[in-house]
C-alpha cells in the first residue's frame, strides 16, 4: 500500500496559534510530518512523491477567489506597516445563518485585513510564507493517492500536511487551508455514483460537512467531541441531518467527555454501517489521532488499541478507499495511534 508526501508540505511553517486567548507555538507543525512518516512506513506503507497536479481537482471544490487569497495573502500582509510574521486578522466577518451553507462569493474589501478576516475563519489558521505552497502540496498528495485508488489500488494514504477538514469552499480554519478529503471525494464521484466520507478525528469536520451539506451524491458521516464546548463549537450537532437534496446524507456522532475504547469502536462501526445502507461505492476516511488520551486536545479516553480496533472495522469494507491525514498533535499519540490503525487495517484488508 502507498503513501503519498512531499517534502513542500514542510513549508508550511508557522510560529503562533491563538488558544484561550495566548498566542502560543503552532500545535500543527512539520514534525507531525516526519513522525508520521516513520509510522507508516513501520506498518509496512510505502512512500511515494506526489505528481503536480494542476489545479482543477481543487478548483472543482474551492472558490477560485478563496484559492487566489490564499496564494498572495502572505506577501500582501507583509506590506502592512508593523506587520507580524504571519498573517491573522484582526476582524472576522459576519456570515447570516443558511442551512445549506451557500458559498459567500467575494468580499468587497479589497484591503488586506478585510479579506483575510472574509477568508480566515480563526486564529488557528494562520497563513505563513509556506504555506500555500504546502497546501497545495498536500492536496496533490490527496489527487495522488486518488488516483492511485482510481487506477486499481485497494486503498492508498495521503499524508495531507497541513490538514483539510475544517476547510470550507471559501474559508480556512482549524489549521487547514484546502479541504483534501473532499477534493479526494469529488475525484472518485467520476467512478462512484455515491462516495462516503467517514471522519474519525476528535474535531467535528465542519469544511466537509458544509461543502456536501446540500448533496446527495457524498455521504458524510462523523464521530468527533460534543461541540457544545469544543471546538468547531458552532457546527457538529446531532441534529445536523443535511439541506434540500443533501437531507438525511449528515450524520453526526457527537461524543460526551470521557467516552472509552468501546464507545468510539461502536460509533465507527455505525458510521460503516450507514455508508453501506447508502449504498457507498466509495470510501474516504478523514483519519486523526486526536481522540487519543495522550494529546493534548483530547477531551476523550480512547487509547492505542481503539486505533488497532477502528483499522480492522475500516479494512473489512471492501470499497475503493482514500484515506486522508487530518489531525493529531501529541507525536507519541499520533505514532502510535497511526501505526496501530495502518497495521490492522492492512493485515484485514489484504493490502
Ligand atoms: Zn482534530
Amino acid at each position: 500500500m502507498k503513501f503519498f508526501f512531499s517534502e513542500t508540505q514542510m513549508l508550511h511553517q508557522p510560529t503562533q496559534y491563538m488558544v484561550h486567548g495566548k498566542l502560543i507555538h503552532a500545535f500543527e507543525n512539520p514534525n507531525r510530518a516526519t513522525t508520521l512518516i516513520n509510522a507508516l512506513q513501520n506498518a509496512g506503507l510505502a512512500r511515494h512523491e506526489p505528481p503536480a497536479s494542476d489545479l482543477g481537482p481543487v478548483l472543482a471544490i474551492h472558490a477560485d477567489h478563496y484559492v487566489d487569497f490564499l496564494r498572495v495573502a502572505h506577501q500582501d500582509f507583509m506590506a502592512l506597516p508593523n506587520h507580524g510574521p504571519e498573517v491573522l486578522p484582526n476582524i472576522h466577518a459576519y456570515r447570516g445563518a443558511d442551512a445549506a451553507f451557500t458559498p459567500r462569493g467575494k468580499p468587497r474589501p479589497t484591503g488586506i485585513i478585510g479579506r483575510a478576516g472574509w477568508y480566515v475563519g480563526d486564529l488557528s489558521a494562520v497563513i505563513a510564507e509556506g504555506t500555500y505552497a504546502s497546501s497545495i502540496a498536500s492536496a496533490e498528495g490527496a489527487i495522488a493517492a486518488t488516483r492511485a485508488v482510481m487506477g486499481g489500488d485497494a486503498a492508498a494514504f495521503a499524508l495531507c500536511r497541513p490538514p483539510g477538514h475544517h476547510a470550507y469552499v471559501d474559508r480556512a480554519s482549524g489549521f487547514c487551508f484546502l479541504n483534501n478529503a473532499a477534493i479526494a471525494a469529488q475525484m472518485l464521484r467520476a467512478e462512484a455514483k455515491k462516495v462516503a466520507i467517514l471522519d474519525f478525528d476528535t474535531h467535528h469536520g465542519d469544511g466537509t460537512q458544509a461543502i456536501f451539506y446540500a448533496r446527495e451524491d457524498v455521504f458524510f458521516g462523523s464521530v468527533h467531541t460534543d461541540p457544545s464546548a469544543y471546538y468547531p463549537h458552532y457546527i457538529g450537532y446531532a441534529d445536523e441531518t443535511g439541506a434540500g437534496a443533501g437531507e438525511g446524507h449528515n450524520l453526526n456522532l457527537p461524543l460526551s467527555y470521557g467516552a472509552d475504547d468501546d464507545t468510539f469502536v461502536e460509533a465507527n462501526r455505525r458510521l460503516i454501517d450507514e455508508a453501506r445502507k447508502r449504498g457507498a461505492e466509495a470510501l474516504v476516511l478523514s483519519a486523526g489521532w486526536d481522540a487519543h488520551h495522550l494529546d493534548p486536545l483530547s477531551k476523550l479516553t480512547v487509547t492505542t488499541a481503539a486505533y488497532s480496533r477502528i483499522g480492522e472495522l475500516y479494512g473489512r469494507v471492501d470499497l475503493p478507499t482514500v484515506i486522508i491525514q487530518e489531525g493529531g498533535y501529541s507525536l507519541e499519540a499520533v505514532g502510535a495511534a497511526a501505526e496501530a490503525f495502518m497495521t490492522a487495517y492492512r493485515a484485514t484488508r489484504g493490502c
